[in-house]
């Protein structure tokens, strides 16, 4: 599974060069920019949750809602491990009940309902939490009016939670329909990887849809189709490149660039002044000095 590859790799007793997994350039920890993007060839190296959110948002503009909401572990599932015990653990190694951060914020100075999925949680897997806590974001921006920006990264659904997993995808669709039937403006950015039941869902059904350069986007995993399908796969399959050209993904925005991108995307879905969100933005930017990082 995605995430146990995941989880190994980030307990590695670290030292002061990373390699690019793209280019193999040797990188010294310390010159590594915020965005965590190699600064040789571009490659987008996993970013975590909190760096997300202060990359993206306008700073100290972020109000989380329903921290609080824990998974109970109604099948009593267990594979190697009781799932209970797997999740107790996850919230002790992550500091997080779940795996997605909800609440609201400003970007560009734009009030905004906002959603980040947490792939070191469990693959960012969807159960019932993850679920109700998109939903209820879909409902808040609905009554106060709210665009929505939902940043998805998953290994799809929580096979642990059986068909309650499966259901989260209708839920937060049904919770989408209304919202957007009435107005609401809702931006996905697909991150690597955006797969399985989130793909199916609620990552797909957005007025605009953003992808990170190279991010894998799909259903099932590529070795799965190959091995159904008895056939090779095209070069490049299920990357944002890829699917930018098959019109799934609407445009490739680089992750330094995201944040200016969103400003003007939200002033454009709630009619106002793109510039103004914009020069917000540049402002900021240049207050911290991010020229040298
Ligand atoms: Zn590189």
């Amino acid at each position: 599974m995605a995430w146990t590859r995941f989880g190994k790799k980030k307990d590695m007793p670290g030292g002061l060069w990373e390699k690019c997994e793209s280019c193999g350039t040797m990188i010294f920890r310390k010159d590594f920019p915020k965005s965590r993007i190699c600064p040789e060839c571009g490659y987008h190296f996993t970013l975590d949750l909190m760096s997300r959110l202060e990359l993206t948002v306008d700073e100290g503009s972020f109000e989380e809602y329903w921290a609080e909401m824990q998974t109970i572990d109604r099948l009593g599932f267990a594979d190697r491990i009781p799932y209970s015990e797997k999740i107790e653990r996850t919230m002790k190694k992550t500091g997080r009940n779940e795996a997605v951060l909800t609440g609201t914020c400003r970007i560009g100075g734009l009030e905004t309902a906002i959603g980040i999925m947490d792939f070191a949680f469990l693959g960012g897997s969807m159960g019932v939490v993850v679920g109700e806590k998109i939903a209820s974001l879909v409902d808040l921006a609905f009554e106060k009016k709210l665009p929505l920006v939902i940043f998805c990264a998953s290994g799809g659904a929580r096979m642990h939670e059986g068909a309650l997993s499966l259901m989260q995808m209708a839920k937060t669709c049904a919770s989408l329909e209304r919202y957007q039937k009435a107005g609401g403006f809702y931006v996905s950015v697909l991150t690597n990887p955006t797969t399985g039941g989130v793909t199916a869902s609620f990552a797909t059904v957005a007025d605009v849809i953003l992808a990170e350069p190279g991010a894998l986007i799909g259903f099932a995993g590529p070795r799965v189709i190959k091995t159904t399908l008895k056939q090779d796969l095209p070069k490049g399959f299920q990357r944002a490149e890829f699917l930018i050209e098959k019109g799934q993904v609407d445009r490739i925005v680089p992750r330094d660039a995201l944040r200016a991108e969103l400003a003007r995307l939200l002033a454009y879905g709630t009619r106002q002044d793109p510039l103004e969100a914009l020069a917000s933005v540049a402002e900021v930017k240049e207050q911290k000095g991010e020229g040298d990082d």
